[in-house]
């Protein structure tokens, strides 16, 4: 109980939801192994209720265990199927659908080949999944040929509920197993593709995503003959702070600044992390130029006033210098922060902690 307790408490990380999913699966399989006696029981067939009470015991035993060895369960719950669906086919014939259990098991063992957050070996998915498709081809070869004493035709009742039990178990499993694993590749893509996009310590734009983004941006400008607006933003000694408090105090100070950023970030502004201690805002063409610029004295203003806590609850204070300008040319993104650069540099050069436009 306690081990399923803390599976439980696991489910947040990668491996924790591989685990819980296969705790579920089990207990799925057990039900559906219930399931099967009681029909057994009405078929009145002792072959196939006692190859499922095998069965049974199989899932009851791995109930608290599935998830420890998952290796060693799914190639033990592939047997079990396995052998489960031979037996179905050689008592009841080929009608009831046994034989489309190898849909479902397809689709549990061939997929994580391709899922990037389980990390069994490549090549045993391969196998399982050439074994499933051989014996379905071999087992619908070959049986109609075999007329096996032991087979014996079920009436159109007892059919029908073989068949939709049958057919149901597997539409459920491929339906489950898709579902979980392309909803976790799905999840993996988009932690990546964020990833790629945002500087990891303040969550703005990084400037690949910047240069893309704001390249658009300009194109859409150039089209309606307007002009755009480029600020870089750079933070004054910021050397000093990182000599006299540290790295991490450094990092703190970064962080706020980029959330004060984001805050002024209003009407379409487009913030990111140019690259160190450098910040840059975009203005789209539908914003007067005046406005951008109103909007970032204030913010430098905001930044001057500010306490910035640092390591050791201390409070220090900080400056920005700012360049900005205002484009109308089709230049790349590059091309236009370089120009705003040159305020920046005027900025620095006369005082700091005051924006050029
Ligand atoms: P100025 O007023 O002329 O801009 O002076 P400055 O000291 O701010 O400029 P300088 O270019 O000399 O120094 C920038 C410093 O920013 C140097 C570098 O160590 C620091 N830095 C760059 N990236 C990071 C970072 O991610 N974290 C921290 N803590 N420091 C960084
Ligand atoms: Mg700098
Ligand atoms: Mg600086």
């Amino acid at each position: 109980m306690k081990d399923i307790e803390e599976l439980w408490e696991k489910r947040k990380d990668t491996q924790g939801k591989i685990e819980l999913t296969v705790f579920f699966v089990n207990i799925f399989l057990f039900l559906c192994h219930i399931f099967f006696m009681i029909i057994y029981a009405v078929i009145g067939h002792t072959f196939m209720s006692i190859i499922n009470i095998f069965s049974i015991l199989l899932y009851l035993y791995y109930i608290p265990r599935s998830y420890k060895n998952i290796d060693q369960y799914m190639g033990m719950a592939f047997l079990e199927i396995w052998i489960h669906q031979i037996c179905g086919i050689l008592s009841f014939g080929w009608t009831p659908c046994y034989q489309n259990w190898c849909f479902g098991m397809l689709v549990a063992y061939f997929l994580p080949a391709f899922n990037p957050e389980v990390k069994s070996a490549k090549q045993r998915p391969m196998i399982y999944a050439i074994i499933i498709i051989i014996s379905y081809f071999f087992m619908a070869t070959f049986y109609p040929l075999l007329h096996l004493d032991m087979t014996i035709e079920l009436d159109i009742y007892k059919n029908s509920i073989l068949f939709i039990a049958n057919n149901s178990f597997a539409f459920i499993a491929i339906s489950l197993f898709a579902l979980f694993y392309t909803s976790s590749s799905y999840k993996k893509e988009k932690e990546l593709s964020k990833k790629a996009e945002y500087d990891e310590l303040t969550d703005l734009y990084n400037r690949h995503a910047i240069n893309e983004i704001c390249t658009k941006l300009v194109s859409i400008a150039k089209e309606k003959n307007k002009a755009y607006h480029v600020a870089i933003l750079d933070i004054d000694f910021f050397k000093k702070i990182n000599d006299k408090y540290g790295h991490p105090s450094g990092d703190l100070v970064l962080k706020k600044i980029a959330n004060i950023l984001k805050k002024h970030s209003v009407k379409g502004i487009i913030p990111g992390r140019w690259g160190g201690e450098e910040f840059v805002m975009f203005a789209p063409h539908y914003l007067s130029y005046s406005v951008f610029t109103n909007i970032l004295e204030k913010m430098r203003k905001e930044i001057e006033e500010e306490q910035f806590e640092i390591e050791n609850n201390k409070l220090i204070k900080v400056t920005i210098s700012i360049g900005s300008t205002s484009i109308k040319d089709y230049i790349t993104v590059e091309d236009a922060i370089s120009k705003a650069d040159t305020n920046l540099y005027q900025a620095k050069k006369t005082g700091r902690n005051k924006l050029v436009k």
